[in-house]
């Protein structure tokens, strides 16, 4: 049996105190800041533990568990300060609630955050202490990698808890999963700008021939799309040149390419003030996150008539590879599961024409449409 976690005294269950969810509002009584906070995006609970044994010093934020436990990796991150970190993690949790929403999951929307210096060669002790921060919360968060985090140091929390995924010899790389995902929203963009999902003839430039950009690029150019193509590494480019005769182009005039699609598969933020007036095509839809510098880019995206699929509704494939580890799924089954993106997407479109709002926006009604609905579903005590 493991021993006991130390808990820090700042675990809060916002949403069982609150009297309703929509009454939540910023606060400015005692407690103030961090409270408010929590009730700005009516988080359910955030956890702080300091291990001074090791030096570790974790926060996990659960943003809601109405639809099964809240699931998001650890970002091992140097944050200018202790706000900065609260901050990062409450936001990322909040999305990841939105993403398993969107993607049809049982899962709610959590992430952690561990503060320092991520390149240290010495974790055990580091991971182990988040692996029973982890535990202590017995089961509401399950996390994962993510940046500053590898699959090895998932094994030193697995040492602590069973509440961790992306463990080594388990679903793997999640990238073919996430490129199909990828591929089949991009093909729902076209059936609602062209009538059609046939994607053949169709010039699609794709920034980032990483992971998942050279296995989207693989089934795009098998569907007979033309692929324009740039990256940082000059090798990837040389691999999607010589395997998919793809084109390409310098790093800074992927913006500009005539093209029908282009897909951001590299860095967040690359729809900015200084890309959208370079942009000549009919959709963006790629595998970045958070490819919108600002929402309102969202907005100008629509004024220029061009189709945005949300980044968080086409690039789901990753956490369905998770859900699937989770679950021991087979690859075929999340495979089939991504491929569902479709139909996520053309629902977006839908409500984003019947209440006449952006598509990001759309996506936010979806998740929201679906987490009120299973809680309504949920509310009996059966
Ligand atoms: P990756 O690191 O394997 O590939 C990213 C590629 O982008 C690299 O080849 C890199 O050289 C290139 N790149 C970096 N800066 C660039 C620039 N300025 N211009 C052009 N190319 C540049 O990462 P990945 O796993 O393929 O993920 C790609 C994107 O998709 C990331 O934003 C990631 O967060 C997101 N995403 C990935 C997954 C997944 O399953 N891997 C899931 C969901 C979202």
């Amino acid at each position: 049996m493991k021993a006991p976690v130390k808990s820090s005294g700042l675990s809060s269950r916002v949403a069982s105190t609150a009297p309703s969810r929509a009454a939540a509002a910023p606060s400015e009584s005692n407690g103030g800041d961090l409270f408010a906070l929590l009730a700005e995006h009516t988080h359910e609970q955030v956890s702080f533990y300091y291990d001074p044994a090791c030096g570790y010093r974790g926060i996990i934020a659960i943003h809601d568990t109405r639809l099964g436990p809240a699931l998001g990796g650890t970002r091992f991150w140097n944050y200018h300060d202790d706000r900065e970190a609260l901050v990062d993690a409450l936001r990322l949790a909040r999305g990841m609630t939105y993403k398993a929403a969107v993607a049809g999951l049982n899962l709610g929307g959590g992430k952690s955050v561990i503060l320092g210096d991520n390149r240290i060669t010495r974790r055990e002790a580091i991971f182990r202490a988040h692996g029973r921060h982890v535990e202590s919360l017995g089961g509401r968060y399950i996390t994962a990698e993510d940046v500053g985090t590898s699959t090895a140091d998932m094994e030193f929390i697995r040492a602590e808890t069973e509440h961790v995924t992306g463990l080594l010899g388990k679903s793997g790389d999640p990238s073919p999963v996430t490129a199909y995902g990828v591929y089949r929203g991009i093909k729902a963009c076209a059936k609602v700008r062209y009538g059609s999902d046939d994607l053949s003839g169709k010039a699609v430039a794709v920034q980032g021939c990483g992971h998942v950009g050279y296995s989207l690029i693989k089934l795009l150019h098998e569907d007979g799309a033309r692929i324009i193509v740039t990256d940082i590494d000059a090798q990837r480019v040389k691999s999607v040149v010589e395997d998919f005769a793809a084109t390409a182009v310098a790093t800074d005039a992927i913006y500009a390419q005539q093209a029908n699609i282009f897909a951001p598969c590299a860095l967040g933020a690359v729809i900015n003030d200084d890309t959208l007036s370079q942009l000549k095509v009919d959709i963006v839809a790629g595998a970045a996150n958070n490819q919108l510098a600002e929402d309102r880019h969202g907005q100008e995206l629509e004024s220029q008539g061009i189709l945005y699929a949300p980044d968080y509704v086409i690039n789901g494939g990753g956490l369905i590879n998770v859900n699937a580890e989770l679950h021991g799924w087979s690859l075929e089954r999340a495979r089939n599961k991504a491929g569902e993106i479709y139909d996520s997407i053309l629902r977006v479109f839908d409500i984003a024409r019947e209440e006449r709002i952006p598509s990001y926006l759309a996506a936010d009604r979806l998740a929201e449409e679906r987490i009120a609905m299973v809680a309504k579903v949920r509310q009996n005590f059966v």
